[in-house]
């Protein structure tokens, strides 16, 4: 049997390929596998973007098959648990870094890294939310969980028009928030708008450094960026405000004082993807399935084939995708 897939090289240089894979292949380089799962979808996150231009060392093991999200129906199965036949759905743990992963018909994966498909989803529907979605998810329940109501004022959600930041509009606007979107694109405005969005902040206005502590505005923070723009909106919280912390987008550091911390009691909430616990991640998907608005988010997604990938990816780490890239494994 072969399956068409995405092989990452650094032999003799880096390359990325969509080619024709042998099963022994993926035998020998998932091995840790138990199960055999044919996907139908993958998507493209920021760090499928960082390990198919090899921008940053996301890619551990090599060759690799790219890919850290994946939903499909298991063909074999050591696991009980996960029948032949019943549909899962696979984020993050390490597949597309260290393990291979979904951007291929076929993957091999832990049953202990599987979520069930929820009742009211299917593959798709899954793939379309993808890891960026389920991220955004985690946020809202890590601010609602440090006591955010939405009488409490506005929430801003930074990198607004990217994937974590479009499903975290449309989250937070279908629980009632007033939410604000910082993009640097004025065309998405509509965009926003449809998802949600109470109105909109140029994303210049908090790129640039200021003063620990600034005018009081947010209630809560979906941070997707880091750097000066989450020291900024840390100095902009209010008394007692949350921020959920999830994404680099304008850089890995973060240059604050404890001022906001210690003088204003902001909770600065860090939230993973990657390894979240399982039980975590399955009341997250429950949660997307059941009041995530399914008008919006056929809104914030374009389809794309395996072989637009490569292209795709070089596109999210320059900014230029708009919601979320959903891969549709077995179009041509
Ligand atoms: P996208 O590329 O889809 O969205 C990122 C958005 O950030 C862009 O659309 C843009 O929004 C904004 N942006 C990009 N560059 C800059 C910049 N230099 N300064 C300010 N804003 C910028 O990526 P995702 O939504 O998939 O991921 C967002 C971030 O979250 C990434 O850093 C990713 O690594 C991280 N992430 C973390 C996870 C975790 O487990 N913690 C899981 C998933 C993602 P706009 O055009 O609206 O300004």
């Amino acid at each position: 049997m072969s399956f068409k897939g995405i092989l990452l090289s650094n032999q003799p240089s880096f390359s990325a390929n969509v080619q024709t894979i042998e099963r022994a292949l993926l035998d020998e380089h998932a091995a840790a596998g138990n199960l055999l799962v044919k996907l139908d979808y993958s998507t493209i996150n920021y760090k499928d973007g960082l390990a198919l231009t090899n921008k940053s060392p996301v890619v551990r093991k090599w060759p690799m098959v790219p890919g850290i999200d994946g939903a499909g129906v298991v063909e074999e199965s050591t696991d009980p648990a996960f029948p032949v036949g019943s549909s899962v759905i696979l984020n993050g743990f390490g597949v597309g870094e260290t393990h291979w992963g979904c951007l291929a018909g076929y993957a091999r994966l832990k049953s202990e890294w599987l979520v069930p498909m929820p009742k009211q989803m299917d593959t798709k529907t899954a793939m379309a939310i993808g890891t960026a979605g389920y991220t955004a998810m985690l946020c809202v329940l890590a601010l609602e969980r440090a006591g955010l109501r939405p009488d409490q004022g506005e929430v801003l959600v930074t990198g607004a028009a990217g994937g974590v930041g479009s499903v975290a509009v449309s989250l937070l606007a279908t629980r009632g928030y007033q939410v604000i979107a910082s993009t640097g694109r004025a065309s998405t405005a509509d965009y926003l708008k449809q998802l949600g969005a109470t109105d909109l902040l140029d994303r210049s206005t908090l790129a640039t450094p200021g003063k620990p502590l600034q005018k009081e505005r947010w209630a809560a923070v979906v941070d997707t960026v880091g750097s000066t723009t989450l020291a900024n909106a840390l100095a902009q919280c209010k008394y007692g405000a949350s921020i959920a912390a999830c994404g680099l987008a304008g850089g890995m550091d973060l240059p604050t004082t404890v001022a906001p911390f210690i003088l204003r009691n902001v909770r600065l909430l860090g939230v993973d993807s990657v390894m979240a616990p399982l039980s975590l991640r399955q009341e997250a998907w429950q949660c997307l399935s059941e009041s995530l608005d399914r008008t919006h988010l056929a809104t914030m997604t374009s389809e794309i084939s395996l072989d637009d990938c490569i292209d795709a990816g070089a596109k999210i780490i320059a900014g230029e995708v708009r919601g979320r890239l959903l891969v549709d494994l077995n179009r041509q």
